[in-house]
């Protein structure tokens, strides 16, 4: 369980009663109270299985009122709550601690309207982030975000830890796409922020309170985005390079070749790729190089597109800082090569247990937190992996080992968080503070933004029932 396993102690939340369950059917029905535990387990463990709670119960409404009735009824009886989406987070936050109510998203998947002139599309939280890409892309537009998770990672979970992903450079961070939201208060106050104006400028804007919160300061139960044109003419390249500074001198070339159709630029380095492509029996279409790099263009001319990006490789190629390359503009070449990318994530649980790591680093020093970490692990079995998104200065780091074990995570923490807080970036990038970062936020959040957060948290939340033991530190 995490809470022996990171040694915490439970808050003196109430103890779940037969009489709160029966509540609960009453206005859930019984089949959407789940209290059966091999039918409870999935939704106590995380994605990666680092992380497991030991709660009881697992409610699955269907509309905010039912949302709304929980909350109210928990907070009157100091009942601590555990909002979950997709559970695919990465930092433990969205699986219970002890034994918190798991409230889960999974069946308030209904669209509800788009614009197809604005892009404004408006839907509950719990639609799986594909379908919602898929609805969209057959009237001419795109979900704003991308990645490897989408499959099963719900809109609502992507707005309360403001998910990045693979398009954030082009297409910019979910504070921008989100035009509005609904929300419930811990109390069961159903706040309505769901606007579909791009601009609103009436006094506070509450929304963000919501987006990138982890589901502490409240729940979200509708999301209105805003979904750019589908982009007509799409090519993929994917470059081999022999060092570092080659990539940093590539993305440099990107944004001046490549300008406004740039739409991705990620990175990967040896280790990342091969133990993918093993893993996962896929096979990587260019020979083995120190680094990969994949650029992706979104436009509107797949001539002039592809041939600006042909052009992009053979200049690099002329100057030696791409070794080899391929470029292509047909859906299933460019598919195989994603999927490598997007793979990199889960490949390592194949092979042991993988402690990862999404840090921000400036550009100059992205790569270094990885050769530090294979030079201090070189006594040990550990294998270290760096990749990322270099567009946003943001790289993951997975170390695997054939096992957890609590003379690893010493070495790894919070010797990782003291180097990245040295070049000034952040302890997580993209994948929030959860359950794993509580206690090293301050490497990233000085003294007196943490106490603001405290307070937001106190008048949000003031029986603080809303996932806790996350994001805020004791
Ligand atoms: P969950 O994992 O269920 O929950 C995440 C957090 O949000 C929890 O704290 C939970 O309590 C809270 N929450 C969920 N739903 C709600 C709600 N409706 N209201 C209030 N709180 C809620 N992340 C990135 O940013 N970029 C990536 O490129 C990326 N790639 C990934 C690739 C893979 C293979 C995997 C497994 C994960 C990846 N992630 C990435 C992490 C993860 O997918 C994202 O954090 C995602 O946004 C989580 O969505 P979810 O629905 O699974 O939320």
């Amino acid at each position: 369980f995490s809470s022996e396993k990171y040694g915490v102690k439970r808050k003196s939340f109430g103890v779940l009663q037969p009489r709160d369950i029966d509540y609960f059917k009453s206005i859930l029905g019984e089949d959407r109270v789940v209290t059966d535990e091999s039918d409870v387990l999935p939704f106590n463990i995380d994605w990666i299985k680092n992380c497991r709670g030991q709660s009881k119960v697992v409610l699955k409404p269907k509309t905010t009122e039912e949302v709304s009735k929980i909350l109210s009824y928990c907070n009157g009886k100091r009942l601590a709550v555990c909002p979950q989406g997709g559970n695919t987070g990465l930092v433990g936050g969205s699986v219970p601690v002890f034994d918190e109510i798991v409230l889960n998203f999974n069946l308030m998947n209904k669209i509800i309207s788009l614009d197809e002139i604005s892009g404004a599309l408006v839907c509950e939280s719990g639609c799986v982030l594909e379908n919602l890409d898929d609805y969209v892309r057959e009237r001419n537009l795109i979900m704003p975000l991308d990645l490897g998770a989408k499959g099963s990672c719900h809109i609502g979970g992507n707005v309360s830890t403001n998910a990045g992903g693979l398009r954030l450079l082009r297409y910019g961070n979910l504070h921008g796409s989100v035009l509005g939201l609904e929300a419930v208060k811990a109390d069961g106050t159903v706040l309505d922020c769901l606007r579909t104006l791009k601009k609103d400028n009436t006094g506070y804007h509450l929304k963000h309170l919501f987006i990138g919160s982890e589901g502490t300061l409240g729940v979200v139960t509708k999301v209105a985005i805003h979904c750019p044109a589908l982009p007509k003419a799409v090519s993929l390249g994917f470059f081999g390079v022999e060092n570092f500074e080659n990539i940093l001198n590539l993305y440099k070339r990107a944004k001046t070749s490549l300008g406004e159709i740039l739409s991705a630029f990620e990175m990967a380095d040896n280790g990342s790729v091969s133990s993918t492509v093993k893993n996962l029996k896929l096979s990587n279409p260019i020979s083995d190089y120190p680094f990969y790099v994949l650029v992706e263009t979104h436009g509107s001319d797949e001539t002039h597109d592809s041939e600006k990006l042909s052009r992009f490789l053979s200049e690099g190629m002329e100057s030696g800082v791409i070794v080899d390359g391929t470029v292509t503009s047909e859906p299933a070449k460019m598919k195989t090569i994603w999927n490598i990318r997007e793979s990199i994530a889960g490949a390592g649980l194949v092979e042991g247990y993988s402690f990862k790591y999404d840090v921000s680093i400036p550009l100059r020093n992205y790569y270094d937190l990885v050769e530090l970490l294979r030079d201090r692990l070189k006594d040990h079995q550990a294998k270290v992996y760096g990749y990322g998104h270099v567009g946003d200065g943001n790289i993951h780091i997975n170390v695997i080992v054939p096992e957890y074990t609590k003379n690893m995570y010493s070495m790894l923490e919070p010797y990782i968080f003291e180097e990245v807080a040295k070049l000034k970036g952040s302890i997580s990038a993209e994948h929030g503070v959860g359950f794993r970062k509580p206690q090293f936020i301050h490497y990233s959040k000085d003294e007196s933004a943490l106490q603001l957060m405290k307070d937001l948290k106190k008048s949000m939340d003031p029986n603080g029932i809303l996932n806790p033991y996350k994001v805020l530190p004791d």
